[in-house]
């Protein structure tokens, strides 16, 4: 438990890499790691969710920080021709 919380400690709390590198410039910079651009898309579909209850009139504005926002896929389609079949 206690490596743990050692190990917790030296994390970044705003990247998550280990700060003695994060924090350091010059051992930061001979990574030459380059930063890039990526969308997660399951954030964005939260985001998108989110920002319809929120225009859509009904949203309590109480429930602001208190809001969860899931992802559900829809169920399989049991008659489309390429899905398996048992028959
Ligand atoms: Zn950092």
């Amino acid at each position: 438990m206690l490596a743990l919380q050692a190990y917790e400690a030296r994390l970044c709390p705003v990247c998550g890499m280990d700060s003695r590198i994060c924090h350091d410039e010059t051992r930061f910079q001979s990574m030459r790691a380059k930063g890039r651009v990526e969308v997660c898309f399951a954030r964005y579909e939260r985001n998108r969710a989110l920002d319809e209850y929120r225009g859509s009139g009904q949203a309590d504005p109480l429930a602001e920080g208190a809001i969860t926002v899931g992802l559900t896929a829809p169920p399989p389609d049991i008659f489309e021709e390429d899905q398996p079949s048992w028959r």
